[in-house]
């Protein structure tokens, strides 16, 4: 079993340390908010005072951050993870979200350490999180992906190395463009049927096993009622915050820039995202762009 230091203890990260705890791994955390700090002592984690604290002595270090500003800031700075933990040699993995720039940069600098580094973004939302079964795309050396994939294994159900250092963080953001342009198509799809007199749940029982079927429609339905469990039935409470698919949408398009690849209907979403941030809903979840849609006029 291995000793672990968790830095960033959210929406994900919480859950993610506490299966780490459950699988027999001794956890010991920290994040700026004291309340996601109580919650991983309630799950048998131990809690740290600072990121350095919570590193020390571990044999693996594992992030989850909001964006790469908070994962350079994190590992880079003098006093930083890649400093503080250069003579023990843990395993870094960064699970956040972040350009494939970032976490390049990151690997590189840890690598000059002496430090293997695996960038290991995830699938499959808090409740995947909560209930052990993430995806992980993978990113970095072979050595290092099998170093770490046992520890994956007690927070995902799906473990792919995608390649070297940054492969991960590059599928994942082409992962989230096309998650951000479909859960607009579904909320489409569901707005048109009620104005045609369907029935959401008859909706939803027909095209999840029809050809519109998707995660956003079978598992995630932005209208509330079919699918219980989905953030549309509890005022869109995240979930995935739509702030943080803003970012992740705007991370594709720089990259689509950069490598002269079309995306016009991202750069669609993106505005539509953009827009239920600016009125205030960056924290509900993304699905919410579903009531953000519902108010719009045709013309
Ligand atoms: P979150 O905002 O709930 O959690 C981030 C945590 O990091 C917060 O608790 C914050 O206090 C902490 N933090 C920030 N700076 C810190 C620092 N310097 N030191 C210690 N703690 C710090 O976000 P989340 O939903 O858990 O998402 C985390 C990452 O996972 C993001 O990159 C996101 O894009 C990605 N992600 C989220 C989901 C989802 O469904 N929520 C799914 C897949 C991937």
């Amino acid at each position: 079993m291995a000793t672990i230091g968790f830095i960033g203890l959210g929406n994900m990260g919480g859950p993610m340390a506490a299966n780490l705890v459950k699988a027999g791994h001794t956890v010991s955390g920290f994040d700026l908010n004291p309340a996601a700090l109580d919650a991983l002592g309630k799950a048998g984690g131990k809690v740290a005072k600072s990121a350095a604290e919570a590193v020390a002595g571990a044999s693996v270090v594992i992030t989850m951050l909001p964006a790469g500003e908070h994962v350079r800031d994190v590992y880079l700075n003098q006093g930083g993870l890649i400093d503080v933990t250069k003579d023990a040699h843990p395993l870094l993995i960064d699970c956040s979200t972040i350009d494939v720039e970032s976490a390049r940069t990151v690997t590189a600098t840890a690598e000059t350490a002496g430090l293997a580094m695996l960038d290991a973004p995830v699938s499959g939302g808090t409740a995947g999180a909560q209930n052990g079964t993430l995806t992980f795309m993978v990113g970095g050396t072979e050595d290092a992906f099998t170093r770490g994939k046992a520890v994956l294994e007690a927070m995902g159900k799906n473990i792919f190395h995608a390649g070297g250092p940054g492969a991960g963080q590059a599928v994942k953001i082409c992962n989230n463009m096309m998650l951000a342009i479909n859960m607009v198509g579904v909320s489409e799809g569901f707005l048109l049927a009620e104005k045609l007199g369907l029935d959401w749940n008859k909706l939803h029982q027909i095209c999840a096993t029809a050809t519109a079927n998707s995660w956003a429609l079978s598992n995630y339905c932005p209208a509330p009622g079919p699918v219980p469990a989905a953030p549309s039935n509890r005022d869109y409470a995240p979930g995935f915050a739509a702030a943080l698919m803003v970012k992740d949408v705007k991370l594709s398009q720089a990259a689509a820039e950069a490598a002269g690849s079309p995306t016009p209907l991202a750069a669609k979403a993106l505005s539509f995202y953009q827009q239920v941030v600016d009125q205030g809903d960056g924290g509900k979840d993304f699905s919410v762009v579903f009531r953000w849609l519902a108010q719009q006029k045709r013309h």
